[in-house]
């Protein structure tokens, strides 16, 4: 054995387990079958812009242990998401908060949006509410529900509203303030430098081998090391065979645009059914429209998200978290505690909608678990 762990997965569950495990005192060696580290935020330098390149990535977090945590390998800079709904041409601000039920409503005070929403949640008739449509009318009410969630949702999940579990509405804050901060968070911002920069120093001194697919000689990789952190989909693992847990996968269309400024802003999300795009992202924001130096940037690059039903050969970005997905996942469960040397880790590894701060803290307590003695 060279290794005493195998880490499947050079994303953030992997560099941070790999990283906490180096310091103490273990070998390890990381492979992934991307050709770069990072996982899914992965940053591209194009013209001095850090391009994410999976999708916009936003660390947030209200854990100050994962806030210090991360401080130590990227000075973050200030940036806070304040995403702007387009409707057909009409813009809202996002989350929803005071400016958007002014520009919906006309409302000027608190008391008034309340009331307004109070009123629509009534004329729905819902009382405890059991589906993300039913969750998001008894937030919001039902001009804001067809307006700005409907048809971005129904894009994005690829399903009926009434068919989505209502936690997943649940991450957007509702305000009757005037804050168009996207996320009830006590720290946010972007890393200076991009996040590959932050992951690199996570694995600085560790082994790893890009490129590289665990499953192409899974005996050969697991004769290596004396554990195994599996940190991929955990249905793949087990080779589909209680049959696949669904994902939604995104197409991500870049382009490099000769012009300093093409939308305003990093995220705008296009809300009606009809675009078939959910959000473009305009990467340069995220450092307030600045190269690394500081200097003024003349060109953009812009993202346009298509959101997708996964298929084998696609990156599954989504867990899909329903009912049905759920139980099979359980089912996943219990094979793997046959696998007495192997952690199943990450988004993909547990199946869960975690967001970046929520990963760093469960491989944090993973590598705690493992690391004990
Ligand atoms: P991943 O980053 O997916 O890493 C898993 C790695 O395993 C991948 O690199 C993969 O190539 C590798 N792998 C899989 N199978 C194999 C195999 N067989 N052999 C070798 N390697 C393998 N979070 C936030 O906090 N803020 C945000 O704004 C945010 N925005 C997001 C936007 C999008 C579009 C998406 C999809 C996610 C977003 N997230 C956000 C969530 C964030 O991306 C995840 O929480 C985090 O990246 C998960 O890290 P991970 O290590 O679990 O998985
Ligand atoms: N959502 C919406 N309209 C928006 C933005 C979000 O209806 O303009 C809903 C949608 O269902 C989405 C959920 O809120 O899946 C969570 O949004 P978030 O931005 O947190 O999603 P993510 O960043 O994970 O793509």
């Amino acid at each position: 054995m060279n290794y005493d762990y195998l880490i499947v997965g050079a994303g953030l569950y992997g560099a941070v387990f790999a990283r906490e495990a180096k310091a103490r005192g273990k070998r390890c060696l990381v492979i992934d079958k991307r050709n770069h580290i990072a996982g899914n935020v992965y940053t591209a330098k194009v013209e001095g812009i850090h391009v994410h390149q999976y999708g916009a990535h936003i660390f947030h977090t209200n854990d100050t242990a994962v806030w210090n945590y991360v401080q130590q390998f990227a000075v973050f800079n200030r940036y806070t998401n304040s995403p702007v709904a387009n409707y057909k041409g009409e813009l809202f601000s996002l989350p929803f908060n005071m400016y958007t039920f002014n520009k919906m409503w006309g409302v000027i005070t608190p008391q008034e949006a309340a009331a307004k929403i109070e009123e629509q949640r009534k004329a729905a008739n819902i009382t405890e509410p059991r589906s993300l449509e039913e969750q998001a009318i008894s937030l919001v009410g039902t001009d804001i529900y067809e307006k700005l969630i409907k048809g971005y949702t129904q894009k994005q999940w690829g399903r009926e509203c009434k068919d989505l579990p209502a936690f997943i509405i649940k991450r957007l804050p509702v305000r009757l303030t005037f804050d168009n901060n996207y996320f009830n968070a006590l720290y946010q911002g972007i890393p200076n430098g991009g996040y590959t920069r932050m992951v690199e120093r996570m694995l600085e001194g560790i082994d790893v081998k890009l490129s590289t697919d665990y499953f192409a000689n899974r005996a050969y990789w697991n004769g290596i090391a004396e554990r195994v952190i599996f940190t991929g989909p955990i249905d793949a693992y087990f080779d589909y065979k209680l049959g696949h847990l669904e994902y939604r996968s995104v197409r991500f269309e870049t382009e490099l645009l000769d012009m300093p400024n093409y939308q305003g802003n990093a995220v705008v999300n296009y809300t009606d059914a009809e675009t078939s795009w959910t959000r473009i992202i305009e990467h340069k924001w995220f450092a307030f429209g600045k190269a690394d130096d500081g200097s003024d940037l003349p060109k953009t690059v812009i993202s346009r998200e298509y959101s997708s039903e996964w298929k084998p050969g696609e990156e599954p970005y989504y867990p899909v978290n329903d009912e049905r997905n759920s139980q099979l996942y359980q089912r996943y469960c219990e094979l793997a505690k046959g696998e007495t040397n192997v952690r199943f880790g990450g988004r993909l590894g547990e199946y869960k909608y975690y967001d970046m701060d929520q990963v760093i803290a469960a491989a944090l307590s993973a590598a705690a678990a493992e690391l004990k003695a």
